[in-house]
């Protein structure tokens, strides 16, 4: 058989149909489940393109088989995190890695502003109550929360997610806005304070919502001395990655009252074991990493195949990944 030209793609995690359509007229798709590291290996040494999600890890050691193959061109992440590819890796090869930086913004940030009305208005707790026929006795408590438009809103990241979570806070609810970044913070379309350290807005801010990036600066920046500079009535909402908070001292802190409530898409590990310590934390609202998940958010998700076949067909990819 004369050998084919075509490149071969290999996707190592499930994308849609019209995702898997565009790659199969693009080159030899082969569909993995999730393979492991070693599977992984024995893969980039053949192909031309690889593509992943949230799940599949494409480490130094990944990435050292492929430079070694020298085949690999393209690695395409479908979402916006980074954190499963080592990038600076991945460049140093030179192999190209693209993703979808602003697929799923707006579906995040839907799921900031109900996370936060959930956990202040506890409607998670409420629903089973009103069940078990407690619907009187809920309206007789005094009520304990405070309208959106008298608090003060907290982002730590003030990216693309963390602007569209500001946006709809301070323009749609009037709610003050304060925020920390490492980076320079450009043009904001509402009013929001710049504040000199994360430790400043834990300390001042009501709602704190975390949108950075899991970088070795990031992982555990949540822990106990952090949780001790959030005001008692405060919340959390994590919707970055999970080992930006350490679960452990968040737990005790809400069982202890030093914090208020709590929101919680993601976790670290994925899936959380069944002894998970914000299973037992009060008030604490947990959704299976989904902040993303809209139909709009899928569908833009799956476009990093667009990217992958810019690059296999030499052409620039719009979202190649800048080593950070
Ligand atoms: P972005 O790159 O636009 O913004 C991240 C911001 O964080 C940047 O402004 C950056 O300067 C800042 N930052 C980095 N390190 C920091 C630090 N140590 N302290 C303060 N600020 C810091 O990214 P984005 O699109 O807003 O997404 C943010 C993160 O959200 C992603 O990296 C991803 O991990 C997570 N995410 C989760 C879901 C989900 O389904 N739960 C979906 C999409 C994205």
């Amino acid at each position: 058989m004369p050998e084919t030209s075509k490149p071969r793609i290999v996707v190592a995690e499930k994308f849609n149909e019209s995702a898997m359509s565009r790659l199969a007229a693009a080159g030899d798709v082969v569909l993995l489940d999730r393979p492991d590291e070693d599977r992984l290996v024995a893969e980039v040494t053949i192909a031309d393109a690889l593509a992943v999600r949230t799940y599949v890890h494409v480490t130094a050691h990944v990435i050292e088989a492929a430079r070694q193959a020298g085949r690999l061109k393209v690695i395409g992440r479908g979402g916006v995190g980074v954190d499963n590819i080592d990038v600076a890796a991945a460049v140093a090869a030179g192999i190209t890695v693209v993703n979808t930086p602003a697929a799923c913004t707006q579906a995040v940030a839907d799921l900031v502003v109900g996370l936060i009305v959930a956990v202040q208005r506890r409607t998670v707790e409420f629903d089973p109550r009103v069940r078990r026929g407690e619907f009187a006795s809920l309206r007789s408590e005094a009520p304990q929360a405070i309208e959106l438009g008298h608090q003060t809103l907290g982002v730590i990241g003030m990216g693309r997610i963390g602007r569209a979570v500001g946006t709809r806070l301070h323009l749609g609810f009037g709610t003050r806005v304060i925020y920390y970044d490492i980076r320079e913070v450009g043009y904001l379309p509402f009013a929001a304070e710049s504040q000199p350290d994360a430790e400043a807005v834990y300390a001042n801010a009501d709602v704190v919502t975390l949108h950075v990036p899991l970088t070795p600066l990031t992982r555990g920046m949540i822990d106990e001395r952090a949780l001790t500079h959030f005001k008692p009535t405060a919340i959390l909402v994590n919707t970055s990655r999970g080992p930006v908070v350490q679960a452990v001292p968040l737990a005790r802190a809400l069982k202890e009252g030093r914090l208020a409530g709590a929101a919680i898409d993601v976790f670290d590990p994925e899936p959380p074991p069944p002894d998970h310590p914000l299973f037992s934390a009060p008030n604490c609202v947990l959704t299976p990493h989904v902040a993303s998940r809209t139909q709009e958010g899928l569908a833009a998700m799956n476009d990093v195949v667009d990217d992958i076949i810019a690059v296999l067909q030499g052409r620039e990819p719009m979202y190649p990944v800048e080593c950070q």
